[in-house]
């Protein structure tokens, strides 16, 4: 069984994960009651501009960017889009009307494809959701509906993944889960090109992140290392929220009796842990092309986990406000030149700390 939410839901316009892979957004969350960034201070109104400003830069200095775009969780693709350019990747959240268009039909293409292989694997069916707890609760239902079929040693696609690294919340969604003849736990992430050929080794580099933060978190879920109470902690959600009436045909249809929200979180991760689902032995990446879906190559990836973890404390210090996002570095200026936002980059014309531009000698008049 495979749901998905409405868009008629109010709280969070976030659909079911499905909509995710291979482009994955990040959800921004309504505010909280008594936010921060509430216009607020009668006493700012005297003050000089200077003054202003400076008061302005050290209240926006405070936050981190998670509380600045007002993030609950991270979805893996932004985090692995920190692979490729940090700085590009915060100008797409602060600066979407400079994207080019190309960029939203190319990534609607990828999206049909992706779709097309879904179908193969079960129906889609439409659930309206009334609450943000429906709309996670849609996605336990997946989860729920997918373990006993990986159990039971066959394929799924569009498996959804949660999970907490070095504090912060991520969601993502794995292609395919199945099984390699020799019994071994393989994920398969498909990635959809629009040229004819295979990516550049910086590209790859990107892919092969993401996949390997699939494989940290689903491999910490089959452990039992996220529970349901860290799930509600993170994205103050209501463990007592009674799910819609959809929402709870949904479940009655899968075999399940859930009338509020905590009874499908204990379900999900009962399921989770109990039904001895393995962790993944085998990472690949499928790469095909968009317009006559031709295979282009097929790689196969090892996992280290060290260097996973400390890429991953590195990306994420970022977003918890411990450093300020970077650049590009030297070897890979030529990025620059295919970039959306080079004409108003900070990094790249020197106002960052580039290590571009330090590095460039001054001319001398
Ligand atoms: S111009 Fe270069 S450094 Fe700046 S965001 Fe684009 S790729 Fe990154």
């Amino acid at each position: 069984m495979s749901g998905r939410d409405s868009e008629l839901e109010e709280a969070e316009p976030a659909s079911g994960f499905s909509d995710l892979s291979d482009s994955e957004f990040l959800q921004i969350e309504e505010p909280e009651d008594g936010d921060s960034e509430k216009p607020s201070c009668s006493h700012n109104r005297h003050l000089e501009p200077v003054e202003k400003a400076l008061e302005t830069a050290k209240r926006k200095r405070a936050q981190t960017p998670l509380e600045t775009f007002r993030l609950l969780y991270l979805c893996i693709t932004d985090v692995s889009a920190q692979v490729w350019c940090e700085q590009q990747m915060v100008y797409k959240r602060e600066r979407p009307d400079l994207l080019p268009l190309e960029n939203t039909v190319q990534l609607n293409t990828g999206k049909s494809i992706h779709l097309a292989r879904e179908l193969e694997y079960h129906d889609l069916v439409s659930v309206c959701t009334t609450s943000r707890e429906d709309s996670w609760a849609i996605k336990l239902l997946n989860l729920l509906a997918m373990i006993p079929v990986l159990q039971a040693g066959r394929r799924v696609r569009e498996f959804p993944v949660f999970g907490v690294l070095e504090g912060v919340f991520v969601v993502g969604v794995i292609d395919q889960l199945g099984y390699t003849a020799k019994g071994e736990l393989e994920l398969s992430e498909l990635k959809t090109r629009h040229e004819a050929f295979l990516p550049s080794a910086a590209q790859k580099k990107r892919d092969r992140f993401q996949v390997f933060l699939y494989k940290c978190i689903f491999d910490a879920m089959v452990q039992g290392h996220l529970t349901w109470d860290i799930f509600i902690q993170h994205l103050h959600l209501r463990p007592e929220q009674v799910l819609g009436p959809q929402v709870q045909e949904q479940a009655r249809n899968a075999g399940f009796t859930a009338s509020c929200f905590q009874d499908l979180l204990e379900l999900a991760f009962l399921n989770l842990t109990l039904l001895d689902i393995p962790v993944i032995d085998r990472l690949q990446i499928e790469y095909i092309h968009q317009g006559t879906n031709a295979p282009l190559g097929t790689e196969v990836l090892a996992y280290d986990d060290d260097a996973v973890r400390a890429t991953v404390r590195d990306f994420l210090a970022y977003w918890k406000g411990q450093r300020d996002p970077k650049g590009v570095d030297v070897e890979d200026a030529w990025k620059c030149r295919y970039c959306a936002y080079a004409s108003v980059c900070d990094w790249r014309l020197g106002r960052a700390g580039s290590p571009t531009v330090k590095s460039r000698p001054k001319k001398s008049r």
